[in-house]
């Protein structure tokens, strides 16, 4: 059958985009090398027709197939697991950007465009493409909407889900869905589009997305705050919320260990301050609509009344791009100097805003009592009140100790966050490794719907098995 469906495989794409043995294991460790799964093949098609045939076939013989953008994914839903039954196919050769109507402000892209690469489209149209994260030069829109990415700039302009409003999708039988409308407004039923953003991979295959753009922003100004503490962090995001307006675009908390953790381990970034003692450190940015002057005028008064109410103990505005471009280097480099670190415990948790700063002291106490020496490397997006809630080893013990620790010490964070009414995911997802969490958490009722839409569009069970649904 292998053979079989290898020749039908070869003559849909050309050989050279079926790849095995050493060309295709590059696409079977995930980002975080948690998972090496292995894969019949991995595929690479160039158009939405050879993705249509691939899964006829794929279906015909019963395979199942993993959607893989850019494998940054950090919860391993973009590679296969350990049977090598399934086939993977990889989106990046499909990368043209089809459309940009300046008018309607969207533009239409392939799955496997890079973020990065649709951002640069968008501003060269004179628009603005607000999603943006760390893996940015990596990432895809595919895997973008397939996991519904978070990042940035949720706080202002919603996460990858509102930004998209409309999908192709091939579905596990090979049929086509031609959703890639550019309406802002469709009430005319069940909203498929959204069944598909966030199934990470279980329900069809997205070929391409018409995505929302956006009025440049004619400065970016940013700041980074030192707080004393974190209870305060929720006031001064208040007064940054009511001073700024729905001109704030970034509101990021970082722990001091987290910005020591980045300057120990790249000495040549970067702060604007001469030590980093402080507990805790907040990001913040605001778009502009007039320019750089004003956009750092308006943040001088509102950090001067911040830090006269006593809610940031030191403030540095950033005075040129360069400046500008540092401060955010330094927030995107948290997870790459964590990895340098070793392995680490990681939970990607969302929390009403109100919770967090209890939630944090409670938990890290919690912790220390049960796993003594433990190091929690805390950052996140404050202002959606989603927390990367890290946990790496005693600096003594080895990544093997912190295995060990990680079923019990998993389990007392997110029982924290569930207790306080949060999530156990965010914005990464559940993929392969946050499986039984989802059975933990969900309500039946709510895992009973998931199966039945998963029924209901992959009869067979061929799309992404392992993945999402425990
Ligand atoms: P992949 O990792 O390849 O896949 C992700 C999931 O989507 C998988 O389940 C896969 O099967 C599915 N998928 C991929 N393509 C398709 C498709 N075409 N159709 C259907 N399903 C598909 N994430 C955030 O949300 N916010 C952050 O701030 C953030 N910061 C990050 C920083 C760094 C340094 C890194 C390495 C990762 C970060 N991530 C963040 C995680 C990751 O970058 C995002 O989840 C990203 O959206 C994944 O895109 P990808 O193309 O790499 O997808």
């Amino acid at each position: 059958m292998t053979d079989a469906l290898l020749q039908e495989l070869g003559a849909i794409l050309g050989p050279q985009h079926v790849l095995t043995g050493e060309a295709a294991a590059p696409y079977l460790t995930d980002w975080r090398k948690l998972v090496r799964g292995r894969a019949r093949f991995v595929l690479r098609p160039g158009s939405t027709d050879e993705v249509a045939a691939v899964m006829r076939a794929c279906a015909a013989h019963g395979v199942p197939v993993v959607p893989q953008g850019g494998n940054t994914g950090q919860v391993a839903g973009g590679v296969p697991g350990p049977d090598g039954g399934a086939v993977l196919l990889s989106l990046a050769r499909m990368n043209r950007v089809h459309a940009i109507d300046t008018e309607n402000d969207t533009i239409t892209v392939e799955a496997g465009c890079v973020l990065q690469a649709v951002q640069q489209a968008a501003e060269e149209a004179g628009r603005l493409f607000p999603l943006s994260l760390g893996a940015e030069g990596s990432c895809t829109i595919g895997g973008n909407l397939g996991s519904n990415a978070g990042g940035t700039q949720v706080l202002r302009y919603g996460n990858a889900r509102e930004l998209c409003l409309g999908l192709e999708v091939v579905l596990p039988d090979g049929e086509v869905w031609h959703g890639l409308r550019g309406l802002r407004k469709d009430n005319s039923g069940y909203d498929l589009r959204d069944l598909f953003i966030g199934s990470e991979g279980t329900l069809g295959i997205i070929t391409a997305a018409t995505l929302k753009l956006f009025p440049l922003p004619a400065a970016r100004c940013t700041a980074l705050a030192a707080l004393g503490s974190i209870q305060g962090a929720g006031r001064f995001l208040g007064r940054c919320r009511a001073g700024f307006n729905a001109a704030l675009t970034g509101f990021e908390l970082m722990s001091g260990a987290c910005l020591r953790l980045v300057t120990e381990t790249y000495p040549q970034q970067r702060t604007p301050f001469a030590t980093l003692d402080a507990p805790w450190y907040v990001l913040l940015e605001i778009s502009d609509a007039e320019d750089e002057a004003h956009g750092q005028a308006r943040l001088e008064t509102v950090l001067g009344g911040a830090l006269e109410a006593g809610e940031i103990s030191d403030v540095a505005v950033s005075q040129t791009l360069s400046q500008t471009r540092s401060l955010w280097h330094l927030r995107e480099s948290i997870t790459l100097a964590l990895a340098e670190d070793g392995k680490c415990i990681k939970h990607d948790v969302s929390l009403p805003a109100s919770t967090i700063p209890d939630f944090v002291e409670h938990t890290d106490t919690a912790l220390q009592r049960q796993f003594q020496g433990v190091r929690s490397f805390i950052f996140g997006h404050l202002g959606d009140g989603n927390l990367h809630y890290n946990v790496a080893r005693p600096k003594a013990a080895d990544d093997a100790a912190l295995h060990a620790m990680q079923p019990g010490l998993s389990e007392l964070v997110h029982d924290a966050v569930h207790a306080l009414g949060g999530s156990i995911s965010a914005e990464q997802g559940i993929g392969r490794i946050r499986t039984a969490d989802l059975a933990r958490y969900k309500q039946p009722v709510e895992l009973r719907l998931m199966r039945a839409i998963k029924q209901a569009l992959d009869p067979k069970g061929l799309m992404n098995p392992g993945v999402l649904l425990p």
